[in-house]
């Protein structure tokens, strides 16, 4: 039995370098499908690009390989780019999710197919074995304590390094397309989701061309994003830390009273009492703070917009054979 995957890819803004990344694809694309019993389809999905890359994959030939290039209405974000990618790939058996600059390994296609066609995953991925090195200590160390907050006490792990770059099953699609979340962090989804997954470690290779979009700032935001929706663990360390302040200010309420019946000099003065104020306040502005990511998080779900708008979606390659392949033809699209 032939079987179908789709290889979903974000893009935004990478027009220069899609001519190698396509060509590296089609390569190990072709060589999977003459070996194993598998064929191939492609689902751009155009995150809003300011640049020529929509333009490019619309032109570009694809042979008799069908492809699917959708444009979203605006940048949405490589979560929700995703998102339509999968929704996208509806008639498939599995799915494989990869960047477009070639920082995830074409070649390592094979592995996932090879492990998912052996039945021993319903999703394979790839984590990053070279963090500290790419990234630097301190990153690598927030992102140490990150994971470790988010996996406190959950049923589910959120695996460390892993990232996008996986191959998901047709249940494991299924499940992920049932979410109905519009802020995606597609991580922790699939952490959530369960089933049987398997890790393959890897190491991403340099950026070709152009620089990555995820600056400091927003791989912030987007940790916040994270915890807020899959952890409740920084609520609960701030009644932890009220309590603990509260119990610390108690005794040193109570040294105060005993410091003044058992001695002579005066109370220590305004100077104490001030700097427990405005210690009080910044904790009560920070704890609010975190209060009010939480409900902004979910002022936002209830509005329950959609996680992406699609612009424009056009079939290239050669479509007329995904309707009704004829036996003989199908092994013309691999
Ligand atoms: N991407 C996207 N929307 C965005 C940012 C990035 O679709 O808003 C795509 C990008 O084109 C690439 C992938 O997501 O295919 C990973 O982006 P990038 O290389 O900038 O991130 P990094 O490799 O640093 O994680
Ligand atoms: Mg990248």
């Amino acid at each position: 039995m032939t079987r179908t995957i789709a290889i979903v890819v974000p893009v935004f803004n990478e027009a220069e370098g899609l001519q190698d990344f396509l060509a590296a694809l089609n390569t190990v694309c072709d060589s999977i499908s003459h070996e194993y019993s598998v064929t191939f389809r492609y689902v751009f999905v155009d995150d809003g690009s300011l640049d020529a890359s929509f333009a490019r994959l619309a032109a570009h030939d694809f042979g008799t390989r069908p492809a699917r290039i959708i444009k979203l209405s605006r940048n949405f974000g490589k979560e929700a780019a995703l998102s339509a990618g999968i929704d996208a790939a509806q008639d498939v058996d599995a799915a494989v999710l990869m960047d477009a600059d070639l920082q995830h390994p074409p070649e390592m296609v094979r592995e996932f197919v090879r492990i998912w066609l052996e039945g021993r995953a319903d999703s394979v991925y790839a984590y990053k074995t070279t963090r500290h090195e790419a990234e630097g200590w301190a990153r690598a160390g927030l992102s140490r304590a990150f994971f470790w907050v988010i996996n406190r006490g959950a049923r589910f792990r959120i695996p460390q390094n892993a990232g996008d770059f996986r191959l998901i099953n047709r249940p494991f699609m299924d499940a992920l397309r049932s979410l109905p979340e519009s802020e995606r962090f597609m991580k922790g989804l699939y952490g959530w989701i369960g089933f049987r997954q398997i890790g393959l470690p890897f190491t991403p290779a340099a950026r070709l061309h152009g620089a990555s979009r995820f600056t400091t700032l927003r791989i912030l935001a987007i940790t916040f994003d994270a915890l807020t929706s899959f952890s409740t663990t920084p609520l609960r360390l701030m009644g932890i830390a009220g309590g603990v302040i509260a119990g610390a200010s108690m005794l040193y309420g109570i040294y105060i009273i005993v410091e003044r019946l058992l001695s002579s000099s005066p109370p220590s003065g305004i100077a104490s009492l001030l700097a427990l104020t405005a210690f009080f306040g910044g904790v009560q502005m920070i704890f609010l703070g975190l209060l009010g990511e939480y409900v902004g998080k979910a002022v936002t779900e209830s509005k329950k917009r959609p996680a992406y708008i699609v612009a424009e979606d056009i079939d290239a390659g050669m479509n007329a054979l995904r309707e009704s392949p004829a036996p003989d033809t199908i092994s013309d699209q691999c």
